[in-house]
């Protein structure tokens, strides 16, 4: 019998400046010998975790900014990886990168150590429009950036871009969107700003300080890159991403279809054999309990049958292609549509929802309201 496969992700903490809209766990002002501390650590939790006959499809270096790190300690820690783990030979092995950190030489060490798959977080085009979220690299950068990524041999390439942000036209998101094309990348994410609480963006907005596109302008700037997108040749196989025929993200599809990863690194979360870990969040306090106890779990949680059944539904739900219902039914020994029978009616009569004889999914219509419709699969 074939090995069930799962993935790996590694969050690495560190960016050069934190972004004003940005609630992930990330913190700049770092030393250099803490994040060699950091990267003891992973390595360290990583073996401590380690299952060899475990077969890995893919991995995935997220952040904070992967790329913060030499390239040799990226390597190690990858190296770690496959040692603790069945890697498969075919595996996709992605890392999030900044533009500002991109030369050939460092890109060439990188895919010679075998990453295959590399994502720019861009998010815009507009010079004007990166100062304003704090990034730090410009339009010319994320160029020059992709140009080298080819060079390196990475044909597996991603750009992140972002709409709704401050005093952002439909007309400097479409120069955005041309921008991109003609980078004529595989792969693009496409997210509308959220205004999280406890950013800088929060409290400007708390303040009156901050400017944002009317609900109006974003639903136009989403209707906006589902069309340009489409005429690009790239088909929407997730609420905000898009691929070339072959180059779709593996690794997000195992977090979309709810199945099994481990998480290292700070504030990593796992899910695994239906339990839910996470890791001590603080990137100094995760190496020292490391150091002490070789690894770092501060959570754990079985997630009872509803629970992981609401989370299937709600997940599986930003995929274009839906709920594998037949799936669904074998997983759970439960038939979603009889189970969720009175929200999928209701959903469906609201043309939210469409269901076809073995997938249910999100209309056209329910894309605009997709976390509307997600939320009311929650246990
Ligand atoms: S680069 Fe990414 S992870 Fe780092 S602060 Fe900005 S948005 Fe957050």
């Amino acid at each position: 019998m074939t090995q069930p496969t799962v993935g790996v992700y590694v969050h690495i903490p560190f960016c050069v400046k934190k972004c004003g809209y940005c609630d992930f766990n990330a913190y700049s002002g770092y030393r250099d010998a803490t994040k060699a501390r950091y990267v003891d650590a992973l390595c360290r939790e990583i073996e401590g975790r380690s299952e060899a006959r475990t077969r890995v499809a893919t991995v995935f270096f997220g952040g904070g900014t992967p790329t913060t790190l030499a390239a040799g300690d990226l390597a190690r820690v990858l190296d770690t990886v496959r040692r603790s783990f069945a890697v498969d030979p075919e595996a996709e092995i992605s890392l999030e990168a900044n533009p500002s950190d991109a030369t050939l030489a460092y890109l060439s060490c990188l895919r010679g150590s075998g990453f295959n798959r590399i994502s720019f977080g861009v998010q815009t085009f507009d010079d004007r429009l990166l100062k304003t979220i704090d990034r730090v690299h410009n339009a010319e950068d994320a160029r020059q950036a992709v140009a080298l990524a080819k060079q390196a041999g990475f044909d597996n390439l991603s750009i992140d871009l972002m709409f709704g942000l401050p005093r952002q036209t439909l007309a400097d998101w479409d120069r955005s969107l041309e921008a991109a094309f003609a980078l004529v990348v595989p792969h693009l994410s496409m997210y509308g700003l959220i205004v999280e609480e406890g950013t800088a963006f929060w409290a400007r907005r708390e303040r009156g300080k901050l400017s944002l596109p009317s609900e109006k302008t974003e639903a136009a700037m989403f209707g906006h890159a589902l069309e340009r997108a489409a005429a690009a040749g790239y088909h929407r196989y997730e609420v905000s991403n898009y691929a070339l025929p072959g180059f779709e993200s593996r690794h997000n599809q195992i977090y979309w279809r709810n199945e099994d990863y481990f998480g290292f690194g700070a504030g990593a979360a796992s899910y695994r054999g239906g339990i839910r870990s996470m890791n001590e969040r603080l990137p100094g306090r995760y190496a020292d309990t490391v150091a002490e106890h070789g690894t770092a779990t501060v959570e754990r949680e079985a997630l009872t049958p509803e629970e992981a059944m609401g989370e299937t539904m709600m997940v599986g739900l930003r995929l274009a292609e839906g709920i594998d219902l037949l799936a669904f039914e074998r997983r759970f020994g439960v038939r979603a549509e009889d189970r969720y029978a009175p929200q999928i009616a209701d959903l469906r009569q609201a043309g939210l929802l469409e269901q076809s004889s073995d997938r249910l999914s999100l209309t056209q219509r329910g894309l605009f309201l997709a976390s509307e419709v997600m939320i009311r699969f929650l246990a």
